[in-house]
């Protein structure tokens, strides 16, 4: 329980009696109410759960002596139902609606004070954020598509795996035919309370871990979490001409969200397999094709495969450089706005490592007959300038 516990909650209100209540009303309004908003007697109302706890918590406050003294003056100091305004909460460390407590409790300057503690404490978030709508998380998950899917566009299947309900004990943790009850260390809060002078500062109640209910007969299934890892199957669209390492947001096919909040994102990260022959520039599709020297230096036709379609003829014109490349336009992928992009075809001279004698004895020739061309021939005095 948390000081704003107690400037939030009106806990009389809860048990429906006056605040100058005798301890027997209070015992006697409590034990009527908890009869009727019990678990067991509620099974699967969660608003009757919502109500018990309410209730239990109150009972636990104003049942104690000392404790009731406390929440008294709490809530004279800060005015009853004064609220957090939740949303507005900036995490500025002692601010709370304007209102600094480091004014009250000795002090700007003294950053240890107790106002800095009670921002810590406020600053949690905790209470009615609970109950709010929440959006589910944003998933990643990555996907491996073949060279031409990349290409074309492709619907895969993807397995998504997250923490959810257990589907054994719908997420109670309790076994078949048992239920949770309140936690009698917490009494079915959540939290626990150390006392620092008249204020209280509220763990996570260690032994319920902030559920408020303990299981005695936990869910073999998820021995007794009420969570569990289950996996949904969704079909995801990836659009055209995706490259490898590119992720893709698939909106709204994140984590559902909770309380009718919106679901998640989902982020597709997209690796594609190399293909034997083709690679990929942007719309651009690249292949490299094996010439010979005859074939560069006296010019020639060679056929050159295209991607998913029929092959395609480039002319090589005499004297072609080795590692040229040629442009054959609209050969290559497909873009978002309807153009295409081009296949870019770089020449590359193969070396033969055995040759026939014929071969042989022409090569042998040819160097004869070159040899007066030193391709060198001033390649020693051009690397002397500086
Ligand atoms: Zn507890
Ligand atoms: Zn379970």
């Amino acid at each position: 329980m948390s000081t704003k516990d107690y400037v939030e909650k009106d806990y009389y209100k809860a048990l429906g009696v006056a605040k100058t209540a005798k301890p027997a009303e209070i015992k006697a309004a409590y034990r009527k109410l908890a009869r009727k908003y019990h678990p067991d007697a509620n099974k699967g109302d969660s608003s009757a759960e919502e109500r018990f706890k309410e209730i239990s918590e109150a009972y636990s406050v104003l049942s104690d002596e000392k404790r009731r003294k406390e929440y008294d003056e709490a809530r004279s100091l800060f005015g009853g139902g004064f609220r957090v305004p939740t949303g507005q909460r900036t995490g500025q460390q002692g601010g709370f609606g304007g209102f600094d407590f480091g004014d009250i409790f000795g002090g700007s300057g003294d950053n240890s004070g107790l106002g800095d503690i009670l921002g810590g404490v406020f600053n949690r978030g905790r209470g009615t954020a609970q109950n709010r709508p929440r959006r589910g998380t944003d998933v990643e998950t990555e996907t491996t598509l073949t060279f031409g899917d990349a290409i074309d566009g492709t619907t895969v299947a993807l397995r998504l795996t997250g923490e959810g309900p257990c589907p054994t004990c719908h997420g109670t943790g309790a076994k078949a035919g048992t239920v949770p009850r309140m936690c009698p260390s917490c009494q079915g809060t959540g939290q626990s309370s150390r006392n620092l002078g008249s204020f209280g500062m509220s763990e996570v109640c260690k032994e319920c871990h902030g559920r408020g209910l303990v299981v005695d007969d936990p869910c073999p299934a998820c021995t007794g979490s009420g969570r569990a890892m289950s996996s949904r199957t969704i079909q995801a669209r990836i659009p055209a001409g995706v490259a490898d390492g590119q992720r893709i947001k698939l909106a709204g096919k994140g984590a559902p969200g909770e309380r009718g909040g919106p679901a998640g994102d989902l982020y597709v990260r997209v690796h594609v397999k190399p293909h034997p022959v083709f690679g990929r520039s942007a719309a651009n599709l690249t292949v490299t094709v094996p010439v010979t020297f005859a074939e560069l230096t006296l010019g020639a036709e060679v056929k050159v495969p295209s991607h998913r379609g029929a092959p395609v003829t480039i002319r090589i014109p005499p004297g072609t450089p080795n590692r040229r490349t040629f442009t054959v336009r609209g050969k290559g992928v497909r873009r978002k706005d309807g153009t295409t992009g081009n296949m870019l075809v770089t020449v590359e001279v193969m070396v033969p490592k055995d040759l026939n004698s014929k071969a042989r004895s022409a090569i042998e020739e040819l160097r004869e007959a070159t040899a007066g061309q030193d391709p060198r021939e001033d390649l020693l005095e051009r690397a002397k300038e500086a």
